[in-house]
């Protein structure tokens, strides 16, 4: 789960990182009010859930109040990366002398958290990545012991020379692991961290992704979520119980367990097909999960075929099948189903659809090589 800047901000700010004192707004009207009381010269910032807002256009500096509402005017409501701007973020605006780029990640190779900075922040961190690797300093962390003083001084050392400054970033990067370790983070980002022409360390942007398995222990970090942001159909599957990615491509997939359904997803591509989903209906067998798993596929209007993968252990296969008839009496499917089943109940399951007329497949190949030429069929 993402959090919003400002949702990561107080989070920071509460566990003592610098960050400018701002405030969260939805109309222009509140972003003028909000930038006469920090004193006028403030920065507005698209509230969406991806990076680069910066170049998009969804971040502004305003000289006065009435500016900020006009700019406030022009950015809720546009589109960054297919997401519509419903609030912005109104801070004090902050004299920058340099960027660096200060990052936590939960790395699964070293399986552990990994520091990585650079002095050359502000922009897109892949992208240093890619050009000029050297920039980039990563320290993996021992969860054991957490960050020692001495390695938070060395990572901040790369990024500055003058001693105060160092002192004040290595601050940051050890509030910015307890920050990380206290909320089940998978990434925990400040870019830029900046100095100002006084010397002072400031974070002027924070971004905070939350592994969705602590969500369970900490309820009130779920109470963060913000749907709104979110695609509507993972949205639809959560709520079902249902794992779910949408994909770009037209083959909509129905597998139960997340490795079947990653070799699906494969297999699909090794016949020359695309998938549109990662679907994992999970291993008990609710046909209710089929049913709202078919309804999730068949909203997206670019799938043109739907490939059932069932591999009956736990699961049922004739509670799958109870579920693509209960499914199809409930709603019209307009797409061709190619369904595969084998194991647990394989053959009663087999009958359940043969009596509605439906034929299923116990050959995996098989059934992802038809689901492909169907949906190459009808794109
Ligand atoms: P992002 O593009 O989504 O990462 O948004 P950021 O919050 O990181 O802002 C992008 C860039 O805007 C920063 O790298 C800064 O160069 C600039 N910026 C953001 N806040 C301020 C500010 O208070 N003062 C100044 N001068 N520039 C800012
Ligand atoms: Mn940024």
């Amino acid at each position: 789960m993402n959090l919003h800047e400002y949702q990561a901000r107080s989070i920071l700010r509460a566990a003592g990182v610098p960050m400018p004192d701002g405030d969260v707004a939805s109309t222009p009207d509140e972003v003028e009010v909000i930038a006469a009381r920090l004193g006028g010269k403030v920065v507005v910032k698209a509230q969406v859930h991806a990076g680069g807002r910066g170049k998009a256009g969804g971040v502004k500096l305003a000289a006065t109040p009435k500016e900020a509402r006009e700019l406030a005017g022009k950015i809720l409501g546009m589109t960054i990366k297919g997401l519509t701007v419903e609030k912005v973020l109104v801070v004090p605006t902050a004299d920058i002398a340099s960027e660096s780029y200060v990052g936590l990640i939960m790395d699964r190779e070293s399986q552990r958290p990994v520091f990585m900075v650079s002095a050359a922040g502000g922009v897109d961190i892949e992208e240093v990545a890619a050009t000029a690797p050297e920039k980039i300093l990563r320290l993996p962390v021992d969860p054991r012991y957490g960050l020692f003083p001495h390695q938070a001084m060395g990572l901040a050392l790369f990024l500055y020379r003058d001693f105060a400054q160092a002192r004040a970033a290595a601050g940051i990067m050890r509030q910015l692991y307890s920050v990380f370790i206290a909320n089940g983070a998978s990434l925990a980002e400040i870019n830029p961290l900046v100095t100002t022409p006084a010397g002072a360390v400031l974070a002027l942007d924070a971004k905070i992704s939350i592994d969705d398995n602590e969500l369970d222990r900490r309820p009130d970090l779920a109470l963060l979520r913000d749907e709104s942001a979110e695609d509507p159909s993972e949205v639809m599957a959560r709520k079902a119980g249902l794992t779910f990615i949408k994909l770009d491509g037209n083959v909509g997939c129905v597998v139960n367990g997340a490795g079947l359904a990653m070799a699906t997803m494969d297999l699909v591509k090794y016949y020359g097909g695309e998938p549109a989903n990662f679907l994992d209906i999970g291993g008990s067998s609710n046909p209710e999960k089929v049913v709202n798993a078919l309804r999730i596929i068949t909203a997206d209007p670019n799938v043109k075929a739907i490939l059932f993968n069932i591999f009956g252990g736990i699961t049922r296969t004739d509670d799958v099948a109870n579920g693509i008839v209960a499914a199809t009496s409930q709603f019209k499917v307009n797409l061709p189903i190619v369904i595969r089943l084998t194991g647990t109940n394989q053959e009663k399951a087999f009958e359940i659809l043969n009596g509605v007329g439906m034929r299923a497949l116990s050959d995996m190949d098989e059934a992802v090589k038809q689901a492909v030429a169907l949906a190459k069929e009808a794109a």
